[in-house]
């Protein structure tokens, strides 16, 4: 089976996304890239992913030809397929509907530094993309130019997107976000949040590249 790995990785973190309650049903999807077969493994439009075995994972080129497949691919390939093309670096792509995330989607409102661990997704402030219709072209446009040189991006009205190095990283963003959005909504229901200031989160952004340790995975 082509990309057999790649396809075991995505059932386990479908499983996960749903178990951490990061999108409800069968939204959200997940991909790798392998870039040494220019190919990527996303994962099938609308089914549990308790049901996903690794038979039933898409794999795709990045010129939206399905290589492999006994299943229509995520209704949001485009929206895979442009963040690989754009960011050579990123390997996986993880989009999910997680609720405090979502919520400030909806109120088009970007995720502002309250805690410094906005600073996993290299920014200090995680853009919002303007709404448009899911598994449309338009949206994987928009949302490749807002994302800018963030690895996450929140869609207006819809849920967020995270890229990494690998899906653990990709995932773990998507965990850090959702934590950053939950604190962002519940202090802003009881106050005013500080939000870190620049030179605050240059300091933290410079302390990340040597956080964890040396020569191990990265924490954030
Ligand atoms: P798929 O089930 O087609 O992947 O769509 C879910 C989703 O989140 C659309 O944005
Ligand atoms: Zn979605």
């Amino acid at each position: 089976m082509v990309l057999h790995a790649e396809r075991e990785r995505l059932v386990e973190y479908g499983k996960r996304i749903s178990q951490e309650k990061l999108s409800t049903g069968t939204s959200g999807n997940l991909s790798i890239y392998n870039a040494e077969e220019g190919l990527m493994a996303i994962t099938p439009s609308g089914m549990s992913y308790f049901e996903i075995t690794p038979e039933d994972i898409v794999v795709m080129d990045l010129e939206n030809h399905i290589v492999d497949s006994k299943r229509k691919p995520s209704s949001e390939w485009a929206l895979h397929t442009v963040f690989y093309k754009n960011k050579p670096d990123i390997r996986a792509v993880v989009h999910t509907h997680p609720i405090y995330s979502t919520i400030f989607a909806i109120l088009n409102k970007p995720l502002k530094a309250v805690h410094y661990a906005i600073a996993d997704a290299g920014v200090d402030e995680v853009p919002c993309a303007p709404y448009h219709l899911f598994g449309t072209v338009e949206l994987a446009e928009e949302a490749i130019k807002a994302c800018g040189n963030s690895k996450a991006v929140l869609l207006a009205n819809h849920g967020l997107l995270t890229c990494g190095k690998d899906l653990e990283s990709a995932y773990g963003l998507t965990c850090n976000m959702e934590f950053v959005a939950e604190l962002q909504y519940r202090s802003m229901s009881i106050g005013t949040p500080v939000i870190l200031n620049g030179q605050d989160m240059n300091q933290v952004l410079e302390k990340f590249m040597t956080y964890g340790q040396p020569g191990g995975k990265k924490g954030y």
